[in-house]
């Protein structure tokens, strides 16, 4: 902020809640002249703004979502210095006519949040973004900063590049979010996986549901309907009012659970998302953080949960087979992708990998995510690993998991009679362990490139050079033995850890909520823009007896004190 008041160019990264905002928010105000902010999405601007004027604060913002009169009105404040901060579109700002409006104004820094749309490395590239370099020919003298919560160091040299931020100075703040709690289960039965986590620790909590595809979107809302919950589905092929209509309840009310593909979720500023949950398994790891990230931003304890399976990764090649990319662009997408498959079968302390992966070094294990919970055995899997690539060499490397699972356990199956496989040495080879088993043997030889997928044909897999070195006997195959799937077998029935604050289950905080529901619905506005948990957290525990006493909590500034705060007291003097 200092750099920034003093009229320095800068490129902040920060994760997901650390305050991100305030950097550009504060200067802005303290500088002389109105800061210009350029959001990419209309949600995430006419959240800030609402935001911002309910703190006091004269912010205002222009995109085609309004009508004339107010974006009118907007422009007269604007010519006459009354806005401390203009947020717009990236269209807009490079609009010929806005461009010259803003030539007789004074501003006092221009903010580009969601930086890493302008880099085609990063997976939110939006075109529109790579003039936004123009600002700086207009207005060579306005500070400009620029921010992200997400970019891996080609993503930040293409930032600093591409907005020609050459003389900014890098902020960078730690990636570590340590109140999410990062738990990734290989896929066996999702439905029930996923009702289990819910019903165990995020009953009636509000959280994201993440899916690769619309279909599979609608299927979830389906089932978790079917469950009880309070589903709602969200993706592009949808009416976009209908989409949101949805939001406006995700936000508005409590415990509801957003079922969504990607396309949701940049902008959402909803604080109290206990938990994010991935059906599917992402196609990068900044994608996977930069989703459950939209856990926890109150800082309170939140989940990050996950079932993949080789399924997941098939569908992700086979997109990229599809794509029209060139090749260097497709090889890095596919780096990307076994990164993330990685990082899913890992045994070490998953926080201290996805750290690494942005370039952070944790200090021993985090104590909070699932491979530290419940370590991960690692056995000898040099034996099965030869009996599945034999099968592999022998069916000659055209068929699917499933089919060769079928072989490797002796399967009566037309199609193996068909093909003459039941006379394989290989036929019933592996009947000692089981279906689930023998899928996690294939799954964890792709993620070790010891098979490949062919993407030109059906899917089927293929050996590769490293394959021979197991299949001789010259490389040891250690595999992880999936502890969910162990569980299952056994039914043993693992004990939920606490995931809330012990405080949450407290009356008086339940008190709070409901009325600071009661407040919302009659402003029409989500509760959180009222108090956050935090703030309510800090009432349950300092229990503030007068208006001076309330002031002095997290979050309650002049203006909220004034309008809420005697409706709170009476709640705290009355339970
Ligand atoms: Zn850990």
């Amino acid at each position: 902020m200092n750099h920034v008041l003093s009229g320095g160019d800068a490129l902040v990264l920060m994760p997901t809640g650390g305050g991100k905002s305030l950097c550009y928010q504060l200067p802005a105000m303290a500088r002389p002249g109105t800061g210009l902010v350029v959001s990419p999405l209309i949600a995430l601007m006419q959240d800030q703004v609402g935001a911002l004027q309910r703190m006091g604060v004269s912010a205002a913002c222009l995109n085609s979502a309004q009508d004339g009169e107010e974006s009118r009105r907007t422009c007269r404040e604007l010519l006459r210095g009354e806005l401390d901060l203009l947020y717009v579109s990236p269209e807009r700002a490079v609009m010929p006519g806005f461009l010259e409006m803003l030539a007789n104004c004074r501003l006092s820094l221009i903010a580009i949040d969601e930086a890493h749309c302008v880099s085609q490395w990063g997976h939110d590239f939006r075109p529109e973004y790579l003039q936004l370099a123009e600002l700086r020919r207009h207005f060579p003298e306005v500070p400009r900063i620029a921010l992200t919560a997400t970019a891996d160091e080609p993503t930040r040299a293409d930032i600093l590049q591409r907005l020609e931020l050459f003389e900014a100075e890098r902020f960078i703040s730690g990636f570590d979010r340590p109140n999410i709690r990062y738990l990734i289960h290989p896929k066996t039965e999702v439905r029930r996986q996923f009702l289990e986590f819910y019903r165990s620790h995020h009953r009636g909590d509000a959280g994201i549901v993440y899916c690769q595809t619309r279909s599979r979107v609608d299927r979830a809302v389906g089932w978790l309907r079917e469950a009880g919950l309070e589903a709602l589905p969200y993706h592009a092929g949808m009416p976009s009012e209908e989409r949101q209509r949805n939001q406006e309840r995700f936000l508005h009310e409590e415990g509801v659970i957003m079922v969504a593909t990607v396309a949701f979720g940049m902008g959402i500023d909803k604080p109290n998302v206990r938990f994010v949950a991935h059906l599917d398994m992402p196609k990068s790891v900044e994608a996977y953080y930069q989703e459950t990230g939209r856990a926890g931003r109150d800082g309170l304890p939140a989940t990050a949960w996950m079932a993949y399976g080789i399924a997941d990764v098939m569908g992700l090649l086979q997109l990229m087979s599809r794509s029209q990319a060139p090749p260097e662009r497709r090889a890095l997408e596919r780096r990307k992708l076994d990164a993330m498959l990685g990082f899913c079968e890992t045994a070490q302390c998953r926080r201290q990998v996805l750290l690494r992966y942005f370039g952070e070094a944790l200090p021993g294990r985090c104590g909070n995510c699932d491979t530290c919970l419940h370590p991960v055995e690692i056995l000898d899997g040099t034996v099965a690993a030869q009996k599945a690539l034999s099968c592999i060499k022998r069916t000659g490397e055209r068929y699917g998991v499933g089919y060769l699972v079928d072989v490797l356990m002796g399967r009566d199956n037309p199609r193996i009679q068909k093909a003459g496989h039941d006379r394989l040495p290989t036929f019933g080879v592996g009947r000692e362990t089981d279906a689930r088993e023998w899928s996690s043997v294939f799954r964890q030889l792709a993620a070790a490139g010891l098979v490949e997928v062919d993407m030109e044909g059906y899917g089927g897999l293929r050996l590769t050079a490293a394959s021979w070195e197991v299949l001789k006997g010259r490389r040891s195959f250690p595999l992880r033995q999936d502890p969910l799937a162990r569980s299952t077998r056994e039914r043993v029935r693992k004990k939920a850890l606490p995931v809330r604050a012990p405080a949450v289950e407290n009356d008086l905080f339940e008190a709070l909520r409901r009325k600071r529901l009661e407040l919302a619905r009659g402003e029409r506005i989500p509760p959180y823009f009222i108090f956050n948990d935090k703030t309510l957290l800090a009432m349950v525990e300092s229990r503030p007896e007068t208006l001076e006493e309330m002031a002095e909590l997290p979050g309650v500034g002049e203006v909220k004190l004034a309008r809420y705060g005697e409706a709170f007291l009476e709640v705290l003097r009355s339970t």
